[in-house]
């Protein structure tokens, strides 16, 4: 029964060494005897799901990782929440990240940071580290994340779980909280395709609250079809090769082989502009940041600085509630937005933004998917990087430029170095996730 699913889940939670949930549905039992009891027949009947701290679900505290946010507990469901409850799933509650997503590692986190089940001293990836690290301790059988410039699929890969982050428009963003809104998607997180394609044909779809939803029907299971043959690989050299842990590249040529064997064709092919995509993207990210944390001042949400007059506790909520990522990323963002340098900074990102969608358009008429490393090293250790925001930002490299693009890409697990996993990124056209599903689904 859902009712003892959910009990079986909490009680694992209960037992948790990783710190992968924020806040533990106080709800989920209550729910899911009411699932029980009404027979409910929706698709995830009675199934316990597990979803990142910036997608509001009403009633439970959304924090976004962060102090400022401290208390807020948001009045309504985002879009993906309706769509779930609809469907007879069960929130087990909400998971860690880094605070409002800005982060590789879950460590800027004002909750402490997520442990990565297969090595507790190793950081989960991130943002979305809390939803990866649940789904792969057993804590949860499924997660949403969201996916600015890598935030599902870096912890999928690091996790060693699948991850999706859907094309731009697939999925409404109508309550999830906005860090860079040109750029992020809310996606599924869970041990196989399956799964994937399961969640996907419940969250995804058109939403009239979020105005770059797209009105395109995909029926995502029928694409779960136990054949490669004829597929048309593109293997973008740029993604490869310098920086790329070498036990990385050989698991994902491997990988390549072994579509090869399964009747796929594969080729070489150079996007030239990829090596700019981490720079626009940062620069782009920070601006859309900068302006949409303006919002957190202390007079509408969650926690108040004290002060005598507005500017006073407006400065000191802000002081007080961000963390230093955030607070740097809101200054560099500001900086790239401000009066002399936007077109230096922010304009140039952009039209570095379209030669990168270029790159991707020029390549789609000749493949069907792209195939790269998820990241070029695999889990590093907690407080390893942290200090270091450059070095952290590289772990970045390879998906950003998908999020540049707006096209759909998945992480599913290739092979372990160390001990630790490895994730093969599959890249595709926009909306043709089905074709991404089908040779994700073919290769597990
Ligand atoms: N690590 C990237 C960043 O910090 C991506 C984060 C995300 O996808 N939300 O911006």
């Amino acid at each position: 029964s859902a009712e003892e699913v959910t009990a079986h889940y909490l009680e694992t939670i209960g037992k948790s060494k990783i710190n992968g949930y924020i806040t533990v549905s106080d709800k989920a039992l209550e729910q899911a005897k009411r699932i029980d009891s009404e027979g409910h027949n929706g698709p995830l009947a009675g199934v316990p799901i597990a979803i990142k701290d910036n997608i509001s679900v009403a009633g439970l505290p959304n924090s976004c990782g962060s102090k400022i946010l401290e208390g807020y507990v948001p009045p309504f469901n985002a879009h993906v929440i309706e769509k779930l409850l609809e469907a007879g799933a069960v929130i087990l509650g909400k998971t860690n990240m880094d605070e409002f997503a800005m982060g590789s590692s879950t460590e800027t986190s004002y909750y402490g940071p997520t442990a990565n089940p297969w090595d507790l001293e190793r950081v989960p990836g991130g943002s979305s580290g809390g939803s990866t690290a649940v789904v792969a301790a057993g804590e949860a059988p499924f997660a949403l994340g969201s996916d600015t410039g890598g935030s599902i699929r870096c912890p999928a890969a690091f996790c060693g779980v699948v991850g999706l982050k859907p094309t731009y428009g697939a999925v409404s963003r109508h309550g999830v909280v906005a860090y860079a809104n040109s750029l992020e998607q809310i996606g599924p997180i869970a041990n196989n395709v399956t799964d994937i394609a399961v969640l996907m044909d419940v969250i995804a779809g058109y939403d009239h609250r979020d105005s770059t939803s797209i009105d395109c029907e995909i029926e995502y299971q029928k694409a779960l079809v136990d054949n490669v043959k004829g597929l048309k690989i593109g293997v973008p050299k740029e993604f490869l090769g310098e920086g790329t842990h070498p036990d990385i590249e050989k698991a994902v040529w491997n990988a390549i082989h072994k579509f090869e064997s399964l009747g796929a064709t594969w080729e070489e092919v150079s996007m030239p502009n990829i090596k700019y995509a981490l720079a626009s993207y940062y620069i782009i990210a920070m601006s859309e940041a900068s302006s949409n944390l303006a919002r957190f001042d202390g007079t509408r949400y969650g926690f108040r600085g004290s002060g005598e007059n507005w500017h006073a506790m407006v400065s000191k909520t802000r002081a007080e509630g961000f963390g230093k990522e955030v607070k740097r990323r809101i200054l560099l963002g500001t900086y790239a937005l401000s009066a002399g340098y936007h077109d230096k900074y922010y304009l140039k990102a952009l039209k570095v933004r379209t030669l990168v969608k270029q790159d991707f358009d020029s390549v789609s008429s000749k493949f069907d998917v792209l195939m790269a490393p998820t990241t070029p090293n695999p889990a590093f250790k907690i407080g390893e990087k942290i200090e270091d925001p450059l070095t952290l930002y590289l772990s970045d490299v390879n998906t950003c430029p998908i999020n540049l693009a707006g096209v759909p890409s998945i992480s599913v697990p290739c092979g372990f170095t160390d001990g630790l996993p490895i994730g093969l990124q599959i890249i595709g056209r926009p909306f043709d996730e089905p074709t991404v599903l089908r040779a994700a689904y073919t290769f597990e």
